[in-house]
């Protein structure tokens, strides 16, 4: 089946829910039992993995349904829905590591992300150390006998670097540990990362996968392998993510292939747009033929979406790129993207990095491109860089 069937079909079930299309919201915390041997039987079944409905915090029909469709989507074994994309990344990460471990995390991995490795994961005993995204198998020198896992993000989501996955999970399968990778960039649609060596592909489903900017929401989806621990440390952490955010990751999800490709043709248009203007010194895109990240891009994923950044010129302060940012019309300034709309912040990756620097550059404003004509959206730009030059005399 073709990813596009695929996401028209999987996870229905009308004859199970009086004809409905869509399998309906389950508000459900207790589930009743019409004896005490169905509810053992239950239990039983819960036990040997399958997904029955036992209690609201372990998943309901809607909840299996999201996590099967996400999981089959990207070629993963079973997947486990939690409350952000933020909960999710720090959930794959903990399923792995034990006090006394040492992980390696690419220097481009978001920032709360960092931030959860550098407090809760060091007071646990666990080591963290940054690596350049563009590592690759270089990867080699850094693994050590107590190395257990690998965090990869890529294209890093400030900076774009895209990362040699292959070469990576090899040597880390090599050693021991395992690779996880936010995946939020490329979506289950565009980057398999089961086919890549990924054990834990972790999705903020808050971006393209609910799509509309109007729920927190994640997922983790892992191999047959690290599934079990994956399991069994959520369920123990007691993390659940709610059914309203569940039924628009599901609801989302079903547009994903129609969604895309737009936010991937109209990001193109956009960022080869802004190559040509004098005031930009650098659009950092991995589907633009001359950035450093295509050839593997090309390689390793099956398209792009509507995420970028670009560079000024050094000469621009901080002035000039509020007179650019501040009065854009068809741009909202804010965190958060992969909804319908555009979107344009300041990224300032210099206090986040460590292992590769980043230093004497210009600013670097970050365009989440929507679902708007790209003329308007244009347009609004051209009226920004005219600001810009204005402001900055
Ligand atoms: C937004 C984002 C997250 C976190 O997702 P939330 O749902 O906002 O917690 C994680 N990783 C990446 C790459 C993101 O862009």
């Amino acid at each position: 089946m073709k990813d596009e069937t695929k996401l028209a079909t999987l996870g229905r079930d009308p004859e199970g829910h009086h004809g409905a299309v869509n399998i309906p919201v389950y508000r459900a915390s207790t589930i009743l039992q019409p004896d005490l041997k169905t509810l053992a039987d239950t239990y039983a079944a819960r036990a040997r993995d399958e997904q029955v409905t036992s209690y609201g915090r372990i998943g309901t029909p809607l909840t299996y349904a999201f996590e099967n469709t996400v999981a089959e989507l990207e070629g993963g074994y079973r997947a486990m829905s939690f409350p952000s994309g933020a909960a999710a990344c720090s959930g794959a990460i903990l399923s792995v590591v034990k006090a006394g471990d040492h992980i390696l995390v690419t220097d481009s991995a978001y920032g709360p992300t960092r931030n959860f490795c550098d407090t809760l994961l060091k007071r646990l005993g666990v080591e963290t150390e940054y690596f350049d995204p563009l590592i690759g198998a270089g990867i080699k020198e850094l693994m050590r006998p107590n190395t257990s896992l690998v965090f990869l993000e890529s294209p890093g989501s400030l900076t774009f670097e895209i990362q040699d996955v292959p070469a990576i999970a090899e040597i880390a399968h090599r050693h021991g540990a395992k690779v996880a990778m936010d995946n939020t960039w490329g979506t289950p649609l565009y980057f398999k990362s089961f086919r890549h060596g990924v054990d834990l592909s972790v999705h903020a489903a808050t971006k393209y996968i609910v799509g509309h900017s109007d729920a927190m929401l994640g997922v983790v989806i892992a191999t047959k392998e690290s599934w079990p621990h994956l399991r069994d440390s959520i369920r123990a952490l007691g993390v659940n993510a709610g059914p309203d955010e569940i039924y628009l990751g599901l609801r989302g999800i079903r547009t994903l292939a129609v969604r895309l490709p737009r936010h991937m043709e109209s990001a193109i248009t956009v960022a080869d747009w802004l190559k040509g203007r004098p005031e930009v010194s650098r659009v950092l895109h991995p589907a633009l033929r001359d950035d450093p990240g295509h050839a593997i891009w090309k390689r390793d994923f099956l398209g792009a979406c509507g995420l970028f950044s670009f560079e000024l010129d050094r000469k621009y302060g901080d002035d000039a790129v509020a007179a650019f940012v501040d009065h854009l019309e068809l741009f909202g300034i804010g965190y958060s993207w992969g909804g319908y709309e555009s979107l344009v912040t300041v990224a300032k990756p210099h206090s986040l990095r460590t292992a590769r620097p980043w230093q004497d550059r210009g600013p670097l404003i970050r365009l989440h491109i929507g679902l708007e004509a790209t003329e308007d959206l244009i347009a609004d730009l051209k009226a920004g860089f005219e600001r810009l030059n204005k402001a900055q005399g």
